[in-house]
């Protein structure tokens, strides 16, 4: 169902004449922000002031306050700090100040839904999803455009609760764009299957076993780099744009005829299977369980894994062919930071 359809402009204006807080100020807290900003709400952004952001809110025109002091001031605040750092600073700073009738907005579900945090019954917990990164929900904004948002009500304290979410969905130009309604466990199963099967593991699979087995076939991995990874984005753009039909129009009947009929070779029933695998562990809260352990731990498997998928040959080639092309996006502040 399409809410920016059925939703009334009274309900758009239920954040009016109140404060926002925005805690954490990464790819989606600094978007949010300068959007809500922008859009005529009073915003107040809440940071460690030993942080690695401070001193871009401050550069941004903000006054960052503390966490637990943004909280406390505020009608409605926004838990935009990574995931894994949610519940802590959600039990030690958020919640002791958190007034009565107050909304906590999550921009992914994860620790709701899998009872990583559990919130008071007298406040309104509520989902804003933008469907792209940060730096895009801003850029959009910017460009009078929006980038459509999902919503969601775990929890209604107060009756308000998807209208506060549906004025903050608002704010960011996600109406501009569309705002469909979901759930907590829809959004966030839905979300963890999408990047593990299909837009991050998925695809980075797919294109090394591509460049693997054509380099150990003899090919040139400069050759195999771009027939495997660097023509992706023409294919991606066009099915972004136009679909598979799109995509059909512009690639030669050859490419076509090797698509229907190798394509359902590579994905295969077996694929398939494992996907309705991972699917099943999202589910039953067995991913979930595993990534919050990894994390108690210190994250050694994710700093191996990462270490090894960083050191894949296609690496190498990658970065030496894409120094020549000036036309690509050089590293942003951020990446380079880390
Ligand atoms: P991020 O890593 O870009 O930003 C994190 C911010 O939190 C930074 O300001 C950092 O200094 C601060 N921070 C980190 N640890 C902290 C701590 N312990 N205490 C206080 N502040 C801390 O995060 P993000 O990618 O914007 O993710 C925020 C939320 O948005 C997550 O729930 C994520 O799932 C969701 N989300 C992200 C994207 C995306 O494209 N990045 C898209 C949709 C939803
Ligand atoms: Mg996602
Ligand atoms: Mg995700
Ligand atoms: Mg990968
Ligand atoms: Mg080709």
């Amino acid at each position: 169902m399409n809410t920016s359809t059925v939703h009334q402009e009274s309900e758009l204006r239920s954040l009016h004449g109140k404060r926002v807080a925005i805690v954490g100020y990464g790819s989606q807290g600094r978007a949010h922000a300068l959007n809500l900003r922008d859009s005529g709400h009073d915003v107040v952004v809440g940071l460690r002031p030993e942080g690695p952001s401070f001193a871009r809110a401050v550069a941004d025109g903000f006054a960052p306050l503390a966490p637990a002091e943004a909280a406390r001031s505020a009608d409605l605040v926004a838990m935009l700090v990574p995931d894994s750092a949610q519940p802590a600073l959600y039990r030690d700073h958020v919640a002791p100040a958190l007034r009565k009738g107050s909304a906590v907005l999550f921009a992914h579900g994860f620790n709701v839904h899998y009872g990583q945090i559990r919130a008071s019954q007298d406040v309104d917990v509520v989902l804003v999803a933008p469907k792209g990164p940060g730096d895009f929900v801003r850029r959009q904004y910017s460009d009078g455009h929006g980038v459509p948002c999902l919503v969601a009500v775990a929890q209604d304290a107060t009756g308000e609760a998807l209208g506060r979410a549906m004025a903050y969905a608002h704010g960011l130009g996600g109406t501009r764009a569309g705002v469909l309604q979901t759930t907590f466990a829809e959004e966030t199963e839905t979300d963890l299957f999408g990047e593990q099967a299909v837009l991050l593991g998925g695809v980075t699979e797919l294109v090394i076993a591509g460049f693997d087995t054509l380099v150990d076939a003899g090919y040139q991995p400069e050759v195999a780099y771009f027939e495997c990874l660097h023509e992706l984005k023409l294919i991606v753009d066009l099915l972004y744009e136009g679909g598979l039909a799109r995509m059909h129009h512009f690639v030669s009947e050859t490419a076509k005829y090797g698509d229907l009929s190798r394509g359902p070779r590579i994905v295969d029933a077996n694929v398939r299977a494992s996907m309705r695998t991972l699917l099943e562990e999202i589910r039953s809260g067995a991913f979930a369980t595993e990534w919050v352990l990894e994390n108690q731990a210190g994250r050694p498997r994710y700093e191996r894994l990462l270490a090894r998928d960083l050191a894949h040959p296609i690496e190498k080639v990658g970065a030496s062919l894409r120094a020549r092309m000036a036309w690509l996006a050089r590293p942003t502040e951020r990446e380079a930071a880390t």
